[in-house]
């Protein structure tokens, strides 16, 4: 018999943080004991004080794999996520080439993921202009061949390959969107308002974080939002919101909530974790959009998870070559925007919720459960209950360290966060039951594998 199991005084059950043993048995979860009731025989792995997490579900990566592997890819995009504690990534469609907006690019993503795993992994499917207005059949097309849902863009997304969608082509595309039960998820920023306040700042000092502020407004997000809102009242499609920053419109998605609108919301590690205020001219490692806003939204931001506004916390790992950082020039205009942060979310994210009071089982819901209801595994994934993946993470809530280069892990080891001292040190990270990170080293094979929804 193969069965194991972990011990540990604080295990995030669904049910709170609880003494005991998550049984495992051929990959599986094979129950939670106390530990007096561990079966006899089986090897016994005690943690002891260091908790034990269900393996984070990341519901926002750019892996940018096939296609853009001097970017990123599925090897260093999954090494960087196993080292994390994070054991799914959900990949989205575009930054890849070919975009997955037909069936053709989603086989050929299967093939580039082929064998080249550390974790799981499931796909978007991109709703972009060729498929939202021309070849409309390949929407219902790829979520039969498997796509956890749909990702599109109401503003240029950055980067030539795949396009933004209009309204017109949204209102085309919709009834095929509903018809999937799957759920759309959109970059929330219209163009109007980015456009009218960048006129004003053609002369501006593009080196100063203020001005990239400016030319992001939060009106941006407030029109989008709210024009995405009718549109779901009227075509019955699930809702995503993608990395919200303006906490202006955390109000009307409450109401939307209460109006019984299937709707959903993410934020991301870097707006609950640095400010305007803060962010010094030339950073343009700190570029991403929407941008990140005051300090006084990113607690507005942490009162709308604590209100359940904000389901999850997704990292939108986005990395780039470091040249397109510009980082000698520190030019907010023509810098890529993208943070990467697979590594590093969950002590970034505990660094800051334990100080706001908040818990492990908090994490646990959102950056575990809630992700992974989004992308349809929440039968297998996100939760240390019967039957699931053994997907775990041994997490040291206590201990302390400084972000370097070495513990990226992602292709390059460019971060705003380098050099800031985070709270909660991923021990070891096990998937489906395997060890896949312990202390700084990678073990086994690359046996991650695809998901289907
Ligand atoms: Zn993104």
């Amino acid at each position: 018999m193969d069965g194991r199991a972990f011990l540990s005084h604080r295990v995030a059950t669904p049910n709170g943080i609880r003494p005991g043993a998550v049984l495992v048995r051929d990959g599986k979860i094979g129950g939670f004991v106390p530990a007096s009731e561990i079966p006899a025989n089986i090897a016994v792995h005690d943690f002891g004080e260091s908790s034990i997490l269900p393996g984070l579900v990341d519901s926002h990566v750019h892996i940018n794999d096939p296609g853009r592997t001097e970017w990123e890819g599925f090897e260093t995009a999954t090494r960087a996520a196993a080292s994390g504690g994070c054991t799914t990534l959900v990949d989205m469609p575009l930054n890849c080439l070919p975009a997955t907006t037909t069936v053709a690019a989603l086989a050929a993503k299967r093939k580039a993921a082929h064998q080249r795993c550390w974790v799981d992994w499931l796909a978007w499917g991109g709703l972009a202009n060729d498929n939202a207005s021309a070849n409309q059949d390949e929407i219902e097309a790829l979520a039969a061949a498997g796509v956890a849902g749909f990702k599109c863009f109401l503003i240029y997304p950055g980067i030539e390959g795949f396009t933004m969608v209009t309204e017109p082509e949204l209102r085309a595309a919709l009834p095929h969107v509903a018809r999937t039960g799957l759920p759309l998820l959109v970059h929330a920023e219209l163009p109007g308002p980015v456009d009218q306040a960048t006129q004003h700042l053609r002369d501006a000092d593009w080196s100063r974080y203020s001005t990239y502020l400016q030319s992001r407004p939060e009106e941006a997000e407030l029109t989008a939002i709210r024009l995405l809102l009718s549109l779901c009242r009227e075509y019955k499609f699930r809702l995503h919101i993608v990395h919200l920053s303006a906490s202006a419109a955390l109000v009307e998605l409450r109401a939307a909530r209460a109006e019984g609108l299937p709707v959903s919301v993410e934020t991301c590690p870097h707006y609950l974790h640095f400010c305007a205020e803060e962010i010094p001219d030339g950073a343009t490692l700190c570029k991403c959009a929407p941008p990140i806003r005051s300090r006084d939204n990113r607690e507005k931001l942490w009162q709308g998870l604590k209100d359940g506004i904000i389901d999850l916390v997704a990292t939108d790992h986005s990395p780039c070559p470091p040249a397109m950082k510009r980082l000698e020039e520190g030019n907010f205009s023509t810098a890529w925007g993208g943070i990467s942060s697979l590594s590093i979310a969950l002590p970034v994210m505990w660094t800051e919720a334990s100080r706001r009071g908040f818990t492990l089982s908090d994490l646990a819901r959102w950056m575990c459960e809630e992700p992974a209801r989004l992308a349809g595994c929440n039968a297998r994934k996100g939760r240390i209950a019967e039957g699931y993946d053994a997907d775990l993470v041994i997490f040291e809530p206590e201990a302390e360290f400084v972000v370097t280069e070495e513990r990226l892990y992602y292709r390059y080891p460019i971060s705003p966060y380098l050099g800031e001292k985070l709270r909660g040190v991923v021990r070891a990270t096990y998937l489906r039951g395997q060890l896949v990170f312990s202390s700084g080293e990678f073990s086994g094979e690359a046996t991650g594998h695809e998901v289907r929804p």
